[in-house]
């Protein structure tokens, strides 16, 4: 049985990570996607809320799994018995970045190969941190985010906006 994982912040989940996740899917047994609770970032969405989000639009394919974690991806991996790890890259500003943690990865846990997918071209100008950045100011996310969490995240951005006052 092969396992991946498919590792990021996901705050808040987007189109473009939903597009990795379904062709990641296709080329394991099972996909774990983990969802990074890292205390050095403060996240607009909780740990559980963005598991919940990501829960929420892959009910439907059977072999993807969602779970939190901190720490080490390696630790993670191996606790999972995980062979690869998924990223997808954007553009070549991903890749500089991508590259050093794939072989840091490796240098630490040889048994763990990296796979990189690239972005599919009418995602790749996609990221969490554009969406934040939109919905901060009650931009249109509708073409960012899946569906079902459209209003989820404009409702989160609403009552920051709220606490704020
Ligand atoms: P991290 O904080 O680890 O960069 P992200 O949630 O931003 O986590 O991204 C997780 C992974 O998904 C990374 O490999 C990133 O390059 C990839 N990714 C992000 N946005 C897209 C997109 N629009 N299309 C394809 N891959 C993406």
């Amino acid at each position: 049985m092969r396992i991946g994982i498919y590792p990021g912040s996901f705050d808040p989940v987007t189109i473009g990570h939903l597009d990795i996740i379904k062709r990641s899917a296709l080329l394991v047994d099972r996909l774990i996607i983990g969802v990074l609770n890292n205390s050095k970032k403060s996240p607009v969405f909780t740990a559980e809320e963005r598991k919940g989000m990501i829960e929420s639009v892959v009910k439907n394919i059977p072999n993807v799994q969602v779970e939190v974690f901190d720490g080490l991806l390696v630790d993670f991996a191996k606790l999972k018995q995980a062979e690869v790890v998924f990223r997808g890259l954007r553009a070549v500003t991903d890749f500089e970045y991508e590259l050093q943690l794939a072989q840091l990865n490796r240098s630490l846990y040889p048994k763990l190969d990296t796979m990189f997918l690239a972005a599919s071209v009418e995602y790749s100008y996609l990221s969490s941190s554009a969406v934040r950045e939109i919905a901060s100011y009650q931009g249109d996310i509708s073409m960012m985010v899946p569906k079902e969490l459209v209003s989820v995240v404009e409702d989160k951005f609403r009552s920051l906006k709220m606490d704020k006052k």
